[in-house]
């Protein structure tokens, strides 16, 4: 029997090599976006992580084969000192072309008179699953932590130098993907949703 293809509606290269090793067990053939000609443009112009998943989601399904499911997800960096800042705007916090670097820096620079105790974050992430026949499913997930003064480590993308998870003491860039991958808001969606489609 052939597998049911589940594409992915991304076209962040850390997103894709973290789903494939968070999917591994799902019985389906996991493929990114360029099975279908890459990810389009959207405008994530969505108030909540879900209803942007939902717009990047919906985008792919226009592409993509009959029979094949999409999922998409939408994700970034609550800090309480902010409000929930960054949040849906965390990759472009500092700037619609902003680097990775950019969006630290900036994050950093506004924390700069947080004390260690008030620096609770969390990252979020929101799954949008549209099946063959259309049906929407969302899964959410999240992980809870806090925010350092500095960068530490070189792995990941993003927030991790900067993000250390409750009950460790390095960054996720610095603990590696087979942590991250364990404890991660992404990881915690993923799971959710195989849960209730192992079902
Ligand atoms: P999205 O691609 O629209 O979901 O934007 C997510 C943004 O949130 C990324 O560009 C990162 O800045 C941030 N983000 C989401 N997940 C992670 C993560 O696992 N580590 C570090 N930063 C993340």
């Amino acid at each position: 029997m052939t597998q049911k293809s589940l594409i992915i509606a991304t076209g962040n290269a850390h997103k894709i090599e973290e789903f494939e090793l968070l999917l591994k067990g799902l019985e389906f053939d996991v493929v990114s976006a360029k099975a279908c000609g890459g990810m389009p443009d959207v405008d994530e112009n969505g108030s909540t992580f879900a209803a942007n998943a939902q717009i990047k989601a919906g985008a792919l399904r226009k592409l993509a084969p009959a029979d094949a499911w999409v999922m998409a997800d939408d994700s970034g960096l609550e800090v309480d000192a902010l409000d929930g800042a960054p949040g849906i705007y965390s990759a472009r916090y500092a700037g619609v072309e902003a680097s990775d670097q950019d969006n630290v820096a900036k994050l950093l620079e506004a924390l700069k008179d947080v004390p260690k105790a008030k620096r609770t974050a969390r990252f979020r992430c929101v799954l949008c699953v549209i099946d063959h026949e259309g049906h929407v499913t969302h899964y959410d997930g999240s992980c809870e932590g806090r925010i350092d003064t500095e960068l530490h480590g070189d792995g990941g993308f993003g927030y991790d130098p900067i993000f250390i998870p409750d009950g460790y003491n390095e960054s996720f860039a610095q603990l590696g993907d087979a942590v991250k991958s364990q404890l991660s808001h992404r990881a915690k969606a993923v799971d959710l949703m195989c849960s209730i489609l192992a079902k």
